[in-house]
């Protein structure tokens, strides 16, 4: 398997990107795939592991870290190397129904379980799958996954993220007829509305959505369920319901003069400017053009709110983060691998892309007080050192820091699920999850299931991915079973 000893004749690769001024300059993607050659030459650095932990998944509990969908990493790896390019993209889409959107933004916790990375850099594991579904869609080989036989069955799916898309895309090819919800303009979920479009082009999703509704699954736009539709419709009209609502409820730093127009969430930014991007609105009512921006909040939302910002125009832009740079400890429990590699990956982003003659990011530093005037126009944040340890950007006489700002995101993370669903469902709730099982998903209510954020809280897109295709597996064992003993 790979070539004998590759690793040894070919460093680690890097995926293309853009020059930092060009990228900057434009919303576009910035990161292209390997060349064929390339891509065999990575695949060629694979060694036969005994027990391959980018795949198994290494460590215990939550400190495990791996593929949470079991991609048959080496087996591709190998085909790669060997340029048969169909056939790994035939063994990639047996664990993975979207790798474009993995290959595209997974933070990949398999290279950090990389055998490789032990006193070497690992494979290209993340560049690799990117390019074989790149591939793949430039061959022509990805066609809709349209089942040979249509069951009588009918499920509903709340919620068109990477969960709901997931569970739809399953359900659909064992010949589901699968009606999938949402409340936005369109279907993605933070795929399309949250992820800027320099890290997944909007391209990507839309292409996955027309496969989908080519292979027979029917989207239904700009209707909340829980509003619009009640509980007791989809209970008369379906056999099995699935949750895949996300964790939009965002935390609040409610300090005086919060009510500023100019304090705004980082969702909301972000939301608005990729709908303005795409003509979906007409101008987005929260704008950084020509402001000294404030992000407070140090991860992913964070990071895409200093590269929106920067590409907007603004006046300045500087990230604000709570702990220090790689800390060992985050609120007393230990820093496990997953989160410094997602936290490094965020940094890096935010670092390199606002480095460009901008101030950088400060790290183990809070915010004490907005300075808002009578008006209600934000002048500035009052900041404190939190952090003993040396700080990179900011030294100890800075311990107090005032930064002028026009307008502040808030992306200090999110504290759970929105209620109104759950409470036009009756839903139980768990530290604000919807309480569902992690082996059936199933929730208090008879033949409603929850998966993807809206039950782990936030989390990465690979985490949906996995979700949905293992309630779709229970949904489609309950659907089929009622339909048979009823
Ligand atoms: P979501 O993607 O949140 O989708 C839920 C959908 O349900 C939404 O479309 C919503 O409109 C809809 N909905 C909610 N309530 C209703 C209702 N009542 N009726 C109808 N529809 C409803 N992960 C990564 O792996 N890599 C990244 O780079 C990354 N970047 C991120 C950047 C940002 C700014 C954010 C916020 C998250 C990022 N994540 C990233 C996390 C990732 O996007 C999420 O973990 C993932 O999208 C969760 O998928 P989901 O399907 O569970 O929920």
């Amino acid at each position: 398997m790979g070539e004998f000893k590759g690793f040894m004749n070919y460093r680690r690769k890097a995926l293309a990107e853009e020059d930092l001024k060009e990228r900057l300059s434009n919303y576009e993607a910035f990161q292209h795939r390997f060349c064929n050659e390339d891509a065999s030459e990575q695949g060629a650095r694979c060694m036969e592991c005994g027990t391959p932990f980018c795949q198994t998944g290494v460590g215990v509990g939550k400190e495990t870290v791996g593929c949470p969908i079991g991609n048959y990493i080496p087996e591709w790896n190998d085909l790669v190397y060997k340029g048969q390019f169909k056939e790994a993209y035939r063994r990639l889409m047996e664990t993975n129904n979207f790798p474009e959107f993995t290959g595209n933004v997974c933070p990949a916790p398999c290279e950090s379980s990389c055998v490789l990375s032990i006193n070497s850099d690992p494979v290209a594991i993340k560049g690799i799958e990117r390019t074989i579904i790149d591939e793949a869609f430039e061959q022509g080989w990805v066609e809709p996954r349209t089942p040979n036989h249509r069951l009588e069955t009918r499920i509903a799916i709340i919620g068109s993220g990477p969960a709901g898309m997931t569970a739809a895309d399953e359900l659909n090819s064992w010949g589901h007829n699968v009606d999938v919800y949402e409340r936005d303009f369109k279907p993605g979920g933070l795929l399309r509305y949250g992820i800027p479009n320099m890290k997944l082009d909007k391209a990507v999703v839309e292409r996955r959505v027309e496969l989908m509704e080519a292979a027979g699954v029917n989207f239904i736009c700009d209707v909340e369920v829980g509003k619009d539709i009640s509980y007791e419709e989809l209970d008369e009209k379906y056999d099995a319901i699935i949750v895949a609502t996300g964790a939009r409820k965002q935390r609040d730093l409610k300090l005086e003069g919060r009510q500023s127009k100019d304090i705004q969430f980082a969702m909301d930014y972000l939301t608005e400017q990729i709908q303005h991007q795409f003509d979906e609105i007409d101008a987005p009512s929260i704008t950084a053009k020509d402001k000294h921006v404030i992000v407070i909040g140090g991860g992913d939302t964070g990071a895409d709110c200093v590269a929106m910002a920067l590409r907007e125009g603004c006046k300045s832009v500087f990230q604000l983060n709570k702990y220090d740079r790689l800390p060992d400890k985050v609120d007393g429990n230990p820093f496990w691998p997953l989160q410094k590699q997602v936290f490094k990956l965020d940094y890096a982003h935010a670092e390199y892309e606002g480095a460009f003659g901008q101030e950088p990011r400060a790290y183990g530093v809070q915010t004490m007080a907005y300075d808002v005037d009578l008006v209600g126009d934000l002048n500035g944040i009052q900041t404190q050192v939190l952090s003993q340890q040396p700080l990179t950007d900011v030294t100890m006489e800075d311990q107090e820091r005032y930064f002028k700002a026009d307008l502040v995101l808030l992306s200090i993370g999110f504290e759970g699920v929105e209620s109104a669903l759950p409470k036009a469902f009756q839903l139980q709730l768990e530290n604000n999850k919807i309480a569902a099982d992690e082996h059936d998903y199933k929730t208090n209510r008879r033949k409603v299931f929850a998966a993807g954020d809206a039950r782990r809280g936030q989390s990465l897109v690979v985490w949906a991915i996995k979700e949905g295709r293992e309630v779709a597996r229970s949904a489609h064992k309950f659907a089929v079973q009622n339909r048979i003993y009823s």
